[in-house]
């Protein structure tokens, strides 16, 4: 059993744990020297939210992220999260006011100066899309109104759940059809950033169908058909869960998060959307992120509540690929102590599911040919050999993303030419991504490869390992072969 140690070497650590985390930035993250202690602590993927802060602000913290990796020779990734149409208040005479139960509010097309009973949004189309009936969720859904009757360019409601209101504050529209597409003027002007700096990933928020991704795919090879980005779904919206095997098909990586998704939907469902996303996961291969308030308290707090740490290492046992602090990392006051304490709860639900198994390793998954069966092949060979590890060329991550899936008890080491594939690999369960040049021929390839994994002290000659690769030129990228080799028995 794997025992947590505050003295054990970091890197060690960081090998040991196959669970990834997500670290927010923000100002209480975003200095070099703060980047640094993070990703010592086990960060692995970064995400820069662009709901909040400049386009200066996540370029300077973007240099730094890769500075900060450079220096430590770690694989680290970038998640660009894109704000996506998030409706928010007007602004509201003296910034507050307080809506009393059973009160009217008129909420008009034209921007105003709220008061209690009249408000405007930053959003026109709110007066066209809202339905008499629907609810209207104020500040995570600590005011509730229903819309009771519709005029040309009002909605009247009745506040069912009083409270104070800000200046911008976010509303939800569960019942609503929002007409507004996925992404917005700023999500197109912020994509365009994204792709261009080479970020690893980007979130789309608020998706509603496998149409919001393919707009997106879409509007991403108008910027750079050769873009090697990967796609998130962040799901939020009742309609994403209802169509959540499409919208998981449709996704390279989904992400729950639980926090507006709590808002639009009873939150007494969240935990169990959170399980059919995982299993939806699993069978389609697809990697999860589990989002928001896994640590909350730790924004101000140096410990954890009991609750967020059974949260934590449940989100694990669901079959997690990573899991993500957000204010924790992005404005709390213990950054450094929340991604350790995500570590540490991983080490610990890791070793239970080493020696129980992971509760969902049997879901069947929707095999399709050659590289799925390869890899299926490999994890069964693992399990018989128990070798030392299993090592993955890989040209766009596929292989690494497929051999993740199985939950290997042993280490997935998943070595790509790509520096953009490579870094993607660090948001993958139980994979330590190495970024290698082209290698010219097999010969020298597993030259090259004993030659790493003996450096950097994952494994020593004599060695029993699996490889799975690339060998036939005829389909490249697919994964087709499987070998078991011997460190140090390559020759060139
Ligand atoms: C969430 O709502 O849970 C979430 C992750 O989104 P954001 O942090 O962008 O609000």
């Amino acid at each position: 059993m794997v025992v947590w140690r505050a003295s054990q070497n970091r890197s060690k650590i960081a090998a040991m744990i196959r669970t990834k985390v997500v670290a927010t930035i923000g100002p209480a993250s975003d200095s070099q020297e703060m980047l640094g202690k993070l990703i010592d602590a086990g960060a692995n993927v970064f995400r820069l939210n662009f709901s909040h802060g400049k386009r200066e602000g996540h370029a300077a913290a973007l240099q730094r992220i890769r500075d900060a990796a450079a220096e430590r020779q770690a694989v680290v990734a970038v998640l660009g999260d894109l704000g996506g149409p998030k409706i928010r208040l007007g602004s509201i005479a003296g910034g507050q006011c307080t809506l009393t139960a059973g009160s009217r509010v008129v909420f008009q097309r034209e921007p105003i100066l709220g008061t209690p009973a009249r408000l405007s949004t930053g959003y026109p189309a709110f007066v066209d899309d809202v339905a008499v009936g629907d609810r209207i969720l104020i500040d995570d859904g600590n005011v509730l109104l229903r819309a009771i009757e519709k005029r040309p360019d009002e909605v009247v409601a009745t506040c069912e759940v009083g409270g104070v209101i800000s200046n911008q504050k976010g509303i939800n529209l569960p019942d609503s059809h929002v007409s507004s597409p996925s992404l917005t003027e700023k999500d197109r002007s912020d994509l365009e950033w994204i792709v261009r700096n080479g970020l690893e990933y980007v979130a789309l928020s608020f998706v509603r169908s496998p149409k919001d991704l393919s707009d997106l795919r879409e509007a991403i090879a108008k910027i750079d058909p050769a873009s090697p980005i990967q796609v998130v779904s962040k799901i939020e919206k009742p309609q994403a869960v209802h169509h959540m095997q499409a919208v998981v098909e449709a996704s390279d990586v989904v992400l729950v998060a639980r926090g507006d998704l709590g808002v639009e939907m009873d939150v007494a469902r969240v935990p169990i959307i959170q399980k059919e996303l995982a299993v939806e996961c699993r069978r389609a291969g697809k990697p999860i992120i589990i989002a928001t308030q896994m640590l909350q308290s730790m924004v101000n707090s140096p410990v954890p509540t009991r609750a967020e740490v059974s949260d934590v290492a449940n989100a694990i046992l669901d079959d997690a690929d990573a899991v993500m602090l957000s204010a924790e990392t992005s404005v709390g006051q213990y950054p450094v102590k929340a991604v350790e304490t995500m570590r540490r709860i991983a080490g610990e639900t890791e070793a239970f599911t080493s020696r129980f198994g992971h509760p969902f390793s049997s879901t069947p998954a929707r095999e399709t040919p050659v590289a799925k069966a390869v890899i299926h092949g490999a994890s069964v060979v693992v399990r018989d050999l128990k070798p030392k590890l299993v090592a993955a060329w890989t040209e766009n991550g596929e292989a690494a993303r497929l051999l993740s899936r199985h939950r290997l008890d042993v280490p997935i080491v998943a070595l790509a030419s790509c520096a953009t594939v490579c870094r993607q690999m660090a948001l993958l369960y139980g994979v330590q991504p190495i970024c290698l040049p082209d290698m010219d021929g097999p010969n020298a390839m597993f030259v090259h490869l004993d030659r790493v994994l003996v450096s950097r002290g994952l494994a020593k000659p004599g060695d029993q390992i699996v490889v799975v690769s690339d060998a036939r030129p005829e389909v490249p990228g697919e994964t087709d072969t499987l070998l078991v080799h011997t460190v140090g028995e390559a020759r060139c």
